[in-house]
């Protein structure tokens, strides 16, 4: 299980406790402070579910849940608001707003991994499995194998790791920086033609001995796992 959460809190307590249990949980953290920030944020992580505190500098959470729903790209992220008590009217507008559930400060961490995995199984089943299937392709996160028509499939790590970002939304088109945050990691400088390189590897792998690509090359954008393929 590999998910992303972009938190989107000023206060550094909040920020580093929930982080550092989150990341405990087996989830990847991004952060952001600056409620201004937070839908470039979103857009270079492509994170898998959001967690938005309602008072932000620059920019309130309604304003940013707003955003985010306006926004083809960005309306499938679920968002759970952070509110404190003293905010109750707040969570109802949130969830008006678009928002899938809210959590009151305080809370506990046990809660919010709760919540989160709750929403996450909600709104895509796919994320929270061990396996994750599409039309006759089938992969494993807890064993790393990946199956099409039956048929093993061998691949490295990377590639293995590009399909199931592939694959857990197919149809979504993620851009060459998405992939390389998603698949490489934050910290690590890769250039853009890596992913193009890793792609044609999966590509390779995974076509052997089939006529059809499920992969999609959307031009001057990125790639997608095909919605519409089927072999
Ligand atoms: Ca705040």
């Amino acid at each position: 299980m590999s998910i992303k959460v972009l938190l989107v809190e000023d206060e550094e307590a909040l920020q580093g406790l929930l982080e550092y249990n989150l990341q405990k949980e087996g989830f990847e953290v991004v952060i952001e402070g600056d409620g201004g920030l937070a839908e470039i944020a979103v857009a270079e992580h492509a994170p898998d579910i959001i967690l938005l505190d309602w008072m932000l500098p620059n920019k309130n959470g309604i304003d940013i849940c707003r955003a985010l729903q306006s926004k083809p790209e960005s309306r499938a992220i679920p968002i759970i608001m952070l509110t404190a008590r003293a905010e109750e009217e707040d969570k109802l507008k949130g969830l008006g707003y678009g928002a899938d559930d809210y959590i009151t400060k305080p809370f506990s961490i046990s809660e919010v991994v709760a919540r989160i995995k709750a929403v996450l199984r909600r709104v895509n089943p796919a994320i929270a499995e061990d396996v994750v299937s599409f039309a006759n392709i089938t992969l494993d996160r807890a064993q790393k194998r990946v199956k099409r028509a039956g048929k093993a499939i061998d691949l490295g790590p990377t590639e293995f790791r590009l399909l199931e970002v592939l694959i857990q939304r197919p149809g979504r088109v993620y851009d060459r920086a998405q992939l390389l945050d998603r698949v490489w990691g934050q910290d690590i400088y890769v250039e853009n033609r890596t992913v193009d390189v890793h792609v044609g590897r999966l590509r390779k792998a995974l076509n052997k001995g089939f006529a059809t690509d499920p992969i999609r090359t959307v031009r001057a954008a990125g790639y997608a796992l095909d919605e519409t393929y089927s072999d």
